[in-house]
């Protein structure tokens, strides 16, 4: 089995990676090949050590084909499955466990720029769109090419599924559990009074509808996961539940409910 690492930039996720590597190096009942990102090998499993964070550039840097797993080494993370104590339970189970393939779908976003030109990015939490400024963000809203409302306020919110408990919760979102394939609309701060009016509530688009959010400010600032830009020449963003799913091995379980409420409840 290939293995890559993702690592936190700290010096405690530098330690575990250490021990981790050596405890791999040491199995007798398996072999483990340890890879390094230089593009000329495809590991078979992403191991992320740091934080949901880490995890995300680790999706980003590797795509659509390993299997992903987080092991965190800072607060309790919402995509890591494992503690820094727990190495040696981890490499018994890549020894001896078939781990259930869980894959969270992601939104693809298609921005179309001024000049015509469009370029296609994907997320696996969401895509932001703010304001570059504090004055308001306004956006003439599309769903399914008819239009639905013109937002104006502080931004919007384009998540998947596994992302929906991130920034989109902060909103108020709901939670989505990735076994439905949807992305969702969620507001940022909307202004609804005498004279303008959104929705005021969370979308939740099924498979083959897509969502269109053309421009009114000359200046956005857009986010993608952990990436985020300022963009002065776009036109319009379309969004639709992304064609590729992230793949999460799962050698112990810990269901998305469980999950939520762990993250969120009980710690
Ligand atoms: P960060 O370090 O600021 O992390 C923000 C928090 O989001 C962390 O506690 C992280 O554990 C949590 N998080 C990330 N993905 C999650 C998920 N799918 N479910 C539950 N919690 C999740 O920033 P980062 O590590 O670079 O992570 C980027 C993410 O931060 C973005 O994708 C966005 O969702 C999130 N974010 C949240 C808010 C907010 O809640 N108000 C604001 C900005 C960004």
């Amino acid at each position: 089995m290939k293995i890559a690492t993702v690592l936190r930039d700290d010096d405690n996720t530098r330690e575990v990676d250490r021990l981790l590597r050596e405890k791999l190096r040491a199995s007798s009942t398996r072999p483990f090949t340890l890879i390094e990102n230089n593009g000329e090998e495809q590991p078979d499993l992403v191991l992320s050590i740091g934080g949901d964070g880490t995890l995300l550039e680790a999706v980003h840097q590797y795509g659509f084909s390993p299997s992903y797993v987080g092991i965190h080494t800072g607060h309790l993370g919402f995509y890591a499955d494992w503690r820094p104590e727990e190495l040696d339970d981890f490499v018994l189970a890549l020894e001896n466990v078939e781990p259930f393939i869980a894959e969270y779908p992601t939104v693809d976003c298609e921005f179309h720029k001024r000049d015509g030109e469009v370029l296609y990015k994907w997320a696996l939490n969401e895509m932001v769109l703010r304001n570059n400024s504090l004055s308001t963000l306004v956006v003439a809203v599309y769903i399914n090419g008819e239009e639905f409302e013109t937002f104006r306020g502080d931004g919007l919110i384009v998540s998947s599924p596994s992302g929906s408990t991130a920034y989109n919760k902060a909103v108020n979102g709901a939670i989505v559990h990735p076994s439905l394939e949807g992305i969702q609309l969620s507001e940022i701060a909307s202004i609804n009074n005498q004279t303008y009016r959104t929705i005021n509530s969370s979308l939740v688009l099924p498979k083959h509808h897509q969502v269109e959010l053309i421009m009114m400010n000359p200046e956005v600032m857009i986010g993608l996961d952990r990436e985020q830009a300022v963009w002065t020449d776009i036109r319009s963003i379309v969004c639709v539940v992304g064609q590729n799913k992230v793949k999460f091995a799962r050698y112990k379980k810990l269901p998305f409910w469980g999950r939520v409420r762990k993250s969120f409840i009980t710690g």
